[in-house]
This record gives structure tokens, C-alpha cells and sequence, in this order.
């Protein structure tokens, strides 16, 4: 970062960053050396390391970089607070580039979102309370975008008892809290699970999980700290097929460069100064935050719509190499996909496009249509994905492994019989095959799949949004005028 107009790290410099950082990691009950090297982690930092690459290209420097607006520099987008619906409406598009280039979960959307909806909630707490968190926190966001920083967005608490409040729980840090107050800051206790990219991560942003009351104020904290703090501990969650990644040869891995990653983050008695501290028991702002910031991470899947290009991409290529693209059932289930895949690409442009200014100054997505968006993408990736599978054929499940494709022994007859059309080499087809493996049922099946089913939320979290946003009354005002009830 020479330019001082300019505060973009390369993706040379992002890796470089990491490498410093003194994380505390464990995989597979070891303490992992070198996060960075590690075979399983390192295509989740490749696919990271792409929002840096990217921001430097100039054919994609308007989607992925923004101006700051608290210091005019050149910044990534995905440390800039939305001033405009343009911003948002490239938000969109940007998450939609990243999916389909890298064909996973990228992971740095998180942090995007918490900070936005930060800006907004910090505002708001001190228009009623007359405390100082917004100045705390743009002197932390100016501090984020100057370093080109990652940071991982942390809400999810392990939660416990689904029908029990925080402080009802038979463990109390099943729900994060503040253990003690000092002078100089916070201690806290507890745990985020499921934290997306969190190894990857720069800093770590903690908010509150659900609404709370005046008993649960103790869960009501939000704060920022670097990922390497003394008393973090962040223990690796395992996807289906992960071991792959260890064997020699890349074939069977099916994407050859990225992947994602998610880790169970444990808090034991961390100390949070005050600079960092942004939501100190205004437990009535806690609703408000899991919405906004559930709204903004329900608007960025539209990273989902990336990936379903690639997977539309896969299987068309599957088809030919089958020899099947021309029969009349296969063109129709490749429009089907492609009209899935752009409803939901509809749906995050809709939200964003719908936005509107907030009184803090940031521009705030369209809830009712972020939660539709959302609502969609927990249903329609896998009905593209069972049409892949359907296009791809059971093949896609019985092919034997890369070594025995290379074996003298048997590698003759694997390339032999499974040839499709003769002028396609048959590891062509494997390596189509095993990239839909890798998204409807392996590595990337946690971002494209189950993450769009719970990530930001489960399916019944916009459910209650969508009933909550629509004006049901002014819907049965019409129908009652265009029939002539008058009551
Ligand atoms: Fe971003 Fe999508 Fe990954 Fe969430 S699932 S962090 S929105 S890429
Ligand atoms: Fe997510």
C-alpha cells in the first residue's frame, strides 16, 4: 500500500498479514503450526485472497473497490460503509462475481455486513443515549479500511436450550456475555459457532445472536478484537470430503483452488477494551441489530447465484462430454437451472435497488426483499443442484479414485470405459464430474447447500421476517374495494 490515496493490499500482502498473526487453531484434535500452509485450510484463504486480487484489476475495480467516505481513499468494497443504492446494487454484483470465480464460500461478506450494520446501530444507541460508540466506531472502521483488514462478522451463539432466554440457560456461556467490568474495559465469556472464515480473519466482530430483554443485558455486547487475542480459541468444523485435500493429485478434490471454511470461536475470560466496545447492555438495540446485520448477510447470498453459474456451467459441460446436450429434456433442465439461478439473482438486486438511506447516513437494503432473497436461496440452490446431478448421471458417485485413473494396472480400463464421447479425454469428464461432486456434495456443499439453508439465518427467521414487513391490511383493502365490500 504505497499510494497513500490508496489503501489496497494485494493478495501477496493479505497472506503475508496472516502469517504474523499468532492464531490459536485446532483440527482434528491438534494444535494446527502454520494456518497458512495447511493443506485443508489454505484453499479457503486462496478464495479470500481473491477480494484482494480482484480490487486491483482494472475491469473489476469498480464492482470490488469504493470511496471512503471518512477518508476519500481508494478502499475495498468490502470494508465500505454503502453511501448510495449504487453501492448496494454493486454489492450485490460483486458477491455474484466472487461465487462464480471462485465457486465457494469466499467469506469476507460477513465483516461487510457487521460493520454496516454497526454504523447504523451505533448511531441510534447514542441518538437515545447520548453515548459515544458511533466516534469509537469510525475511529475503528478507519483503522479496518487504512489496513485493508478481514473481518469475520461473529452472531451465532451455541445457544443451548432453543426455549430458554440467555440468562435462563443451565450454562450461562451458552449465550456470550460480560463476565466483568474493569476500568479499562470488558472481560467476556462464551462461544460463536459456525464462523465463516474466522482462521482467515484479521479481527473478529462480536454481536448479540437474538432480541434481548432487560434480564438477558449482560448478552447484550458488541465489540471488535484482533482474530489473535489472548483467550481466543477457534477449533475447525470438519465438511464432507475435507481428507481429500490431503491426498496426493488434485483431481478428485473437483475445485482445484478454494474452498471455505467454518470454526467453532471460544471466548475464555477475554479482556475488550473500551475503543472496541460498541453495544455495552443497550438490550433493546440487540433486536435491532441481528436484523439489520441479518439483512445486509441475507442480501450477500448472492454469492449463491456465483456459484450456481458455475455448477449451470458444469453441467452443460457434463452433458456434452456426455453427448447428451442436444436431447430436448437436458436443454430443458439447463433453462430450468439458468431461471432458478436468475430469480435469486432478481431477488438481491431487487433488495439493494429497493434500499434507502438511514438516518446514521448508510444506505440500508430493502428488508421484506432481502428476506424473500434469502427465503429463495434456501430452497432454489438445491433444485439446481438435483438437476446437475440428474444432468451428470450416477457416475457422479462410482467414479474410482484419481490414483487408480494413473494406476498401470487397472488405469487402462477406468480410461476405457469410462470414456464418453471419444474425443473428450476421459479425465476431462472425471474433473467435470468431481467439481459437481465438490458443490452438491462435498467441500463447497457447506457454502452452496446447507449454508444457504442456516447461513444467516434458517429458513423460518425470514419467515417471521416476511410476515412481520408486509402490510397484510392494505392487501385486503384493495381486494375488498375491487368487489365492492364496504365495511
Ligand atoms: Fe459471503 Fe456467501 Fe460466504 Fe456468506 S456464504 S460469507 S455471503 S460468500
Ligand atoms: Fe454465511
Amino acid at each position: 500500500m504505497k499510494n497513500d490515496r490508496i489503501a489496497l493490499k494485494t493478495a501477496e500482502e493479505y497472506e503475508e498479514s496472516l502469517r504474523k498473526l499468532n492464531l490459536v487453531v485446532y483440527m482434528f484434535g491438534e494444535r494446527v503450526k502454520n494456518v497458512v500452509d495447511d493443506s485443508i485450510i489454505r484453499p479457503s484463504m486462496n478464495a479470500v485472497a481473491m477480494t484482494y486480487k480482484l480490487a486491483h484489476m482494472p475491469e473489476y475495480e469498480d464492482l470490488m473497490t469504493a470511496t471512503s467516505h471518512i477518508t476519500g481513499k481508494r478502499i475495498n468494497r468490502f470494508c465500505h460503509i454503502h453511501q448510495s443504492v449504487d453501492d448496494l446494487v454493486k454489492k450485490s454484483k460483486m458477491g455474484r462475481l466472487l461465487g462464480s470465480l471462485t465457486g465457494c464460500c469466499f467469506q469476507r461478506c460477513v465483516g461487510m455486513d457487521a460493520l454496516n450494520a454497526l454504523s447504523m446501530v451505533t448511531y441510534d444507541i447514542d441518538k437515545k443515549y447520548g453515548t459515544q460508540y458511533n466516534k469509537r466506531f469510525l475511529k475503528y472502521l478507519e483503522y479496518v479500511q487504512n489496513n485493508d483488514l478481514v473481518c469475520d462478522g461473529a452472531m451465532t451463539d451455541p445457544k443451548g436450550n432453543r426455549g430458554l432466554a440467555p440468562h435462563q440457560q443451565a450454562d450461562p456461556d451458552l449465550f456470550l456475555h460480560v463476565v466483568e467490568e474493569k476500568k479499562d474495559g470488558i472481560v467476556v465469556r462464551g462461544a460463536k459457532a459456525h464462523q465463516t472464515g474466522a482462521v482467515n480473519s484479521h479481527e473478529i466482530i462480536v454481536m448479540p445472536t437474538i432480541s434481548m430483554r432487560e434480564e438477558d443485558k449482560d448478552f447484550a455486547v458488541s465489540f471488535a478484537l484482533p482474530s489473535d487475542t489472548e483467550g481466543i480459541t477457534y477449533i475447525m468444523g470438519r465438511q464432507s470430503c475435507d481428507t481429500r485435500k490431503l491426498e496426493e493429485g488434485a483431481i478428485d478434490r473437483g475445485n482445484q483452488l478454494f474452498g471455505g471454511h467454518e470454526a467453532l470461536v471460544v471466548f475464555d475470560n477475554v479482556f475488550v477494551p473500551w475503543d472496541r466496545v460498541f453495544m455495552y447492555k443497550e438490550y433493546d438495540f440487540s433486536g435491532q441489530l441481528v436484523e439489520q446485520f441479518a439483512s445486509y448477510h441475507r442480501q450477500s447470498y448472492a454469492c449463491k447465484v456465483g456459484v450456481g453459474d458455475v455448477l449451470i456451467g458444469a453441467a452443460q459441460t457434463a452433458a456434452e462430454y456426455n453427448g447428451a446436450e442436444k436431447a430436448s429434456h437436458v436443454k430443458d433442465k439447463i433453462i430450468e437451472m439458468n431461471h432458478l439461478n436468475e430469480t435469486l439473482y432478481c431477488g438481491c438486486i431487487a433488495c439493494a435497488a429497493e434500499g434507502h438511506r438511514e438516518p446514521s447516513g448508510t444506505y440500508y437494503v430493502n428488508t421484506l426483499l432481502a428476506n424473500v432473497h434469502k427465503q429463495n436461496i434456501t430452497r432454489f440452490p438445491y433444485e439446481i443442484a438435483r438437476l446437475a446431478q440428474d444432468i451428470a448421471g450416477g457416475l457422479l458417485v462410482t467414479l474410482p479414485s484419481e490414483k487408480d485413473f494413473k494406476s498401470p494396472l487397472v488405469g487402462n480400463w477406468l480410461n476405457k470405459y469410462y470414456r464418453g464421447r471419444a474425443d473428450v479425454p476421459t479425465e476431462n469428464r472425471c474433473r467435470i464430474l468431481r467439481l459437481i461432486e465438490n458443490i452438491t456434495m462435498g467441500t463447497a456443499a457447506v457454502g452452496y447447500l446447507t449454508e444457504s439453508m442456516h447461513g444467516a439465518g434458517s429458513p423460518q427467521a425470514q419467515r417471521i421476517m416476511i410476515a412481520r414487513q408486509v402490510n397484510l391490511k392494505q392487501k385486503q383493502k384493495v381486494a375488498k374495494r375491487l368487489c365492492g365490500i364496504e365495511e
